[in-house]
């Protein structure tokens, strides 16, 4: 369970009502029941249930089942599409261990508003799923345009470009470090902002094989390209 509380020997932890709802009324757990907490700081606690009601509760931490891990320093920039595909591309990206989610308007996006609260509470739940330790951050959305201005000099860009069939070796060669993934819209880059990307030093075209994916594909195979080839 996430909480956004300190945790330590002893610590209690108030849990709210969405929380004891889901932990009394759908889990069935009672007092003295036992529960793995993370706060995205301090590792995993494993926790007792002091006081069970139906509006809250309170948990006091026991001992660190588990250190804190440190995301592996990946980006995944995507062109929002529909609501429950954006939400898909989210929750993989957080169960992969992305440790940021930017999504990033492009001259072709389906959607030019998002909702971060929203967007962030899937990267919690998709984070509670998998026992991760952490939970990326959704950024606001941003223009193209505007982060590749900015490109961090440090981080190198896997460009999934769909274009350069056979570019899949561009990743040889490739070191660790901080790296980010980046996933057009429904309807692809337009060859401006393809141009603009390529004057990035840091890019790499790289195809994920011969086909056209849908873009929430294309977000799950760029994150196990870049696991198998880079990252853990
Ligand atoms: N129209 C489809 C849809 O509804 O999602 C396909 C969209 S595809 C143009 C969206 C993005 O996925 C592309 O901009 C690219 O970043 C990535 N992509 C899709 N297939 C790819 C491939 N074979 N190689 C590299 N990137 C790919």
């Amino acid at each position: 369970l996430f909480v956004e509380h300190p945790l330590g020997a002893g610590q209690t932890v108030p849990l709210s009502r969405d929380q004891a709802h889901y932990l009394f009324g759908v889990m069935r757990q009672t007092e003295g029941g036992r529960v793995k907490l993370f706060n995205g700081r301090a590792g995993e606690w494993l926790a007792e249930i002091s006081r069970a009601g139906k509006r809250g509760g309170e948990l006091t931490c026991l001992e660190q089942s588990a250190p804190q891990l440190a995301p592996p320093d990946l980006w995944l920039l995507f062109a929002p599409i529909k609501k429950a595909r954006t939400d898909f591309i989210v929750e993989k990206a957080a169960e992969m261990g992305a440790a940021r989610i930017v999504p990033v308007q492009t001259e072709f996006t389906n959607s030019e508003r998002i909702r971060r609260d929203r967007l962030q509470a899937h990267a919690v739940e998709a984070a509670e799923q998998c026992g991760g330790t952490y939970v990326p951050e959704v950024a606001d959305l941003v223009r193209l345009d505007r982060l590749l201005a900015d490109w961090p000099e440090a981080r190198q860009l896997m460009f999934c470009d769909e274009t350069r069939v056979g570019a899949r070796a561009d990743l040889a060669g490739a070191g660790p470090g901080p790296w980010a993934i980046l996933i057009g819209p429904e309807g692809g880059f337009s060859e401006a902002e393809r141009a603009r990307i390529a004057g990035v030093p840091q890019a790499r075209g790289v195809s994920l094989g011969p086909r056209i994916l849908r873009a929430d594909t294309a977000a799950v195979a760029a994150m196990t390209l870049w696991q198998t080839v880079l990252g853990d």
